[in-house]
């Protein structure tokens, strides 16, 4: 308890005092105060993005450290009103945004969302320690003697956790169990055996050990506690995962920082995936005779597109050239980003494609790492997954999905002109706060931005076939929004999700399957693809409007990823206003 008194003292400083005339620091050195006391509030999530200064500590979730947390976070919000907006630069203004946006988005998860009544999944620490286990930023006696120290706070943890969990989901409380059960074995043989190995003496190896064994058993507690005396009372009465339209409209607000209510986003999705459908089988009825000339066409549209689509994704390569193949692409994509005059990619900093590292093996894919906010000199990576451990039809099955077609608008989403790009930009406008709290609707809406542009100035030579794939894979995109927002606000049951996803979405039953299962464990999230991606081409249709023959694209991408990661909202606010008018306000 007495840092967080600390802190509160400390924040309160700032904000005290007389005001305006003596703001007593400029705005950069608040926010490196600022994010080391976070850091201190929230030493799990330090560890996450590479600050281990905090490893050992582990904030037990009871009442009183959440009202701390709620004085921690307002006493922080009154000192962001000592800044004079109209003098920070837009760097500055947009971090400002964000951290307020942090602050009053924890209080409103602690006070009105109330995920630590009933979501019994929101404890646990096998991320924290696997990161302890795994790292090497720090000599294996050092992160192991913080794990120590960790391990022995982690009673009272849990026996807060038990002391708030009042009618849980059901649907959290499994997912809770299970993944309780994945973090005790972080605590297994190789742990042990990693001890052995240390260089620590006699003792400390005992008591570590010790640790170890009351760790176990902390967590063994609390599974049979969910087992025992929580899954037994969850009946028909049981709350709903379904979040409801009220807590829905507040955390796509907190989550997305839209223009638009999650509401208007809905009905903007619908509208869009009617629009994909006419122009699919707009396609599909232009391109039916090269492919099935003795074939009439199905009267049902839907079935019609389905078999097109079936077929051109028997075009892709073998499993044995996936790697090599994506990695040949990566220069294509550079080249055509250049000779199209796209956006500026710095050749200082080429993608690096490597296979997928073995500890986060087990989904094929691929996936971009970048380094930490606290890594500056890490490489990042163009993660490939293997297909070695699948068998012929799995690796068949996959291979449809990421077919010719596909696999090029993946590398377009993940690499170049996508998430790589972004992220090259992002660290050229430094921000801790941007990479710590970079707005995902934003650094996903890019993504999947780039993908339409790309087509549009004639990637994959205008063709027919990869316009269809593509309005198939932005069809996803609409229909993870219209999912998430049926689901929570409009009552949508399993089948009908399945209905949207296989039949009018054209996706394949075990993946239809797991995007249900994720939809009801999360909220929101599946909504931010769409929204960002919506908002940036609105913001291009302003901005043409607005400057006519003056606009320029490769401008309009260089200016809009100089902000960061940050909300499309507010770099639309900043990119809008003319140069020497600042906005004042967020809201
Ligand atoms: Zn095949
Ligand atoms: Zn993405």
């Amino acid at each position: 308890m007495r840092y967080f008194l600390f802190l509160i003292a400390t924040a309160l400083l700032i904000s005290c005092g007389d005001k305006k005339q003596q703001v007593p620091l400029d705005f950069k050195s608040f926010e490196d105060r600022f994010i080391l006391e976070f850091w201190k509030q929230n030493p799990g999530w330090a560890s996450y993005v590479g600050f281990h200064e905090y490893d050992s500590l582990l904030t037990a979730p009871t009442e009183e450290n959440r009202l701390a947390e709620v004085a921690f976070c307002n006493a922080y919000l009154d000192s962001l009103k000592l800044f004079d907006e109209s003098k920070l630069s837009k760097t500055e203004l947009t971090d400002l945004m964000m951290i307020r946006d942090q602050l009053q988005s924890t209080i409103w998860y602690a006070e009105v969302f109330k995920g630590h009544e009933w979501d019994p999944s929101s404890y646990n620490v096998g991320g924290a320690f696997g990161i302890m286990i795994n790292g090497n930023y720090a000599p294996l006696d050092e992160r192991l003697r913080a794990m120590s120290s960790k391990m022995e706070k982690l009673d009272a943890y849990y026996a807060a956790a038990k002391a708030n969990i009042k009618n849980p989901t059901v649907q959290h409380t499994d997912l809770a169990i299970m993944q309780n059960g994945g973090a005790l074995e972080v605590f297994g043989a190789s742990l042990i055996d990693s001890v052995d190995a240390s260089g620590l003496d006699h003792s400390e190896k005992e008591n570590i050990l010790i640790n170890i064994e009351f760790a176990k058993m902390a967590i063994q507690d609390y599974i049979d506690f969910l087992e025992k005396e929580i899954k037994p009372t969850l009946d028909k009465n049981a709350r709903d995962f379904r979040i409801g339209k009220e807590l829905f409209e507040q955390k796509f607000k907190h989550e997305i920082v839209s223009s638009y209510s999650a509401e208007e986003i809905f009905g903007k999705a619908v509208a869009a995936k009617s629009e994909l459908h006419g122009k699919m089988f707009g396609i599909t009825q232009e391109l039916w005779p090269t492919y099935f000339p003795k074939e009439r066409m199905p009267a049902d549209t839907l079935k019609a597109v389905r078999k097109m689509i079936d077929l051109l994704s028997l075009q892709h390569c073998h499993r044995d050239s996936f790697q090599s193949t994506i990695e040949a692409q990566i220069p294509e994509l550079t080249a055509f980003v250049k000779n199209k005059d796209l956006l500026y990619l710095d050749p200082e900093k080429p993608l690096v494609v490597r296979k997928e590292p073995a500890y986060m093996a087990g989904v094929a894919g691929a996936s971009i790492s970048a380094p930490g906010p606290y890594d500056k000199y890490g490489d990042t990576y163009y993660n490939v997954g293997s297909l070695a451990n699948y068998t012929d039809p799995e690796a068949e099955s996959y291979l449809r999905e990421y077919n010719k077609y596909i696999l090029q608008i993946l590398n377009i989403h993940e690499a170049i002109p996508g998430h790589y790009a972004q992220l090259v930009y992002a660290n050229q406008a430094p921000s801790l706060v941007k990479s710590i709290f970079g707005n995902g609707a934003m650094i996903e809406g890019w993504a999947v931005y780039t993908e339409r542009m790309m087509l549009e100035e004639g990637y994959g030579n205008n063709s027919q076939e990869m316009w269809l794939m593509y309005f198939k894979w932005n069809l996803r995109t609409v229909c993870n929004t219209i999912l998430d927002y049926s689901i929570h606000v409009n009552g949508m049951t399993e089948q009908q999700a399945l209905d949207l996803m296989v039949n009018q979405a054209f996706q394949q039953e075990a993946e239809a399957k797991g995007k249900w299962r994720r939809a009801t464990l999360s909220q929101v999230q599946l909504c931010s693809y769409f929204t960002g991606f919506y908002e940036i081409m609105q913001l291009r249709d302003e901005l043409k409007a607005q400057k006519g023959e003056g606009f320029n694209l490769k401008a309009f991408h260089e200016e809009f990823l100089s902000f960061g990661s940050a909300p499309v909202k507010y770099v639309r606010e900043l990119m809008l206003e003319s140069s020497d008018q600042r906005i004042a306000k967020s809201e």
